[in-house]
């Protein structure tokens, strides 16, 4: 199969007892045995479920995996994959990766004895001399949140073979239309299944596919024992969702071009980060590791943190909202929303400003969010 087929097929067939074409929610706790010892597959919802076995199967297809789980949350995903370290490991982690990931490294892991190391994932040297005897992972984001620094895959998994080390890549914002990094020879990627792949806010879900059935074995082992499943009715939604993935990701993509064009010229910008904008730093690396530059833009406004909030303050169709990657519109303050919980300091020295606004570009016609954008701007 093709991609474009894979997102709509993959995984799905028609229900054996009714012909449905859509798989059946199959909203149970805990399934009836044949026999002591025998049972069709399934025993209880906690382990696994017939709907999010079709998610899962459509989910690595689609990634290019051969195995994927299915999360409650982003976060769930990220934290059972940190499960795979033990005090006393140490993790390199880029040092833009999503707030609520910093949070549950600092405030949470390191009570269990893990240590982390952030550092600027666009330069491989600093990756490389971050790593000690006990490293035992990278933890990456490509395009990272909220800053839109594309990450090296070939050279993460290059440094991840050298030392060992269990690479991890957090896809959001790529989505697998623009990026399959397990064809880079990553170890596991993970979504937040709550934005672009079920893309609809519907949702909170996250995803974890991979290529190696030992991380597979360990991380399903995790998830049953401590039960961070997606449930049946949002697998389910999330399923409904992914069928028009690839529509949705081209229509993201083409708006967000022009918008970011637009803010780039606009008088009232200072600057404008999009991985499509031959501005960008990191511009040749996500042309020849990308297939596009999927839907989020970072921006400041030359007046800084009080213009941005003005400008946040004065739309109307751009839905001022914590999330991205949904059919709608959103823009973000991420110094008091997404981010708000890293602390003032290392924000700053990440070049994370109170000035900086985060656009998650929808699929409505692309003139009204210009509008919109243009009428704010004014007032900003
Ligand atoms: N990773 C990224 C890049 C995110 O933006 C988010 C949430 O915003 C997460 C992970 C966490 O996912 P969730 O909110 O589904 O738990």
């Amino acid at each position: 199969m093709k991609f474009d087929t894979k997102v709509v097929r993959a995984g799905i067939s028609p229900d054996p007892t009714t012909g449905s074409i859509l798989p059946p929610i199959y909203e149970t706790a805990t399934y009836v045995l044949e026999e002591v010892g025998k049972d069709r597959g399934f025993d209880y919802t906690r382990s696994s479920n017939p709907t999010r076995q079709v998610l899962e199967a459509n989910l690595a297809a689609i990634e290019g995996g051969e195995y994927a789980i299915s999360f409650a949350s982003g976060m769930s995903a990220v934290d059972s994959v940190l499960k795979l370290v033990s005090a006393g490991d140490h993790v390199v982690a880029g040092d833009d990766v999503y707030g609520g990931v910093t949070r549950h490294f600092d405030n949470i892991l390191i009570r269990y004895g893990i240590d982390f190391t952030y550092v600027d994932s666009t330069q491989p040297e600093a990756v490389r001399d971050a790593i000690t005897p006990k490293t035992k992972m990278l933890w990456l984001e490509t395009p990272t949140n909220p800053l839109l620094k594309i990450t090296d895959l070939h050279a993460m998994v290059a440094i991840g073979k050298e030392h060992d080390l269990i690479v991890g890549v957090d896809s959001t914002f790529a989505t697998p239309v623009f990026l399959r990094p397990l064809e880079f020879g990553v170890d596991i990627v993970m979504h937040s299944t709550t934005k672009y792949l079920s893309g609809h806010n519907q949702i909170i879900g996250g995803v974890l596919a991979t290529n190696r059935k030992d991380i597979f074995d360990e991380m399903k082992y995790i998830q049953k024992t401590i039960g961070a499943v997606s449930s049946p009715f949002d697998c389910w939604l999330n399923l409904s969702g992914l069928k028009t993935l690839h529509l949705r990701m081209k229509r993201h993509e083409e708006s967000a071009m022009r918008i970011a064009n637009f803010l780039e010229s606009h008088k009232k910008v200072d600057w404008v980060l999009y991985p499509g904008l031959p501005s960008h730093p990191q511009h040749d690396i996500a042309k020849a590791q990308m297939s596009g530059f999927s839907g989020m833009i970072a921006f400041e406004l030359k007046d800084g943190a009080e213009a941005g909030r003005r400008l946040m303050n004065a739309v109307n169709l751009c839905g001022l909202a914590e999330s991205l990657g949904s059919v709608e519109t959103m823009i973000t303050h991420p110094a008091t929303m997404t981010h708000a919980d890293v602390p003032d300091e290392d924000r700053r020295k990440r070049g994370l400003t109170d000035g900086l606004v985060r656009l998650s570009v929808g699929i409505e016609d692309v003139d009204d969010i210009i509008e919109d954008l243009e009428q704010g701007l004014a007032q900003a």
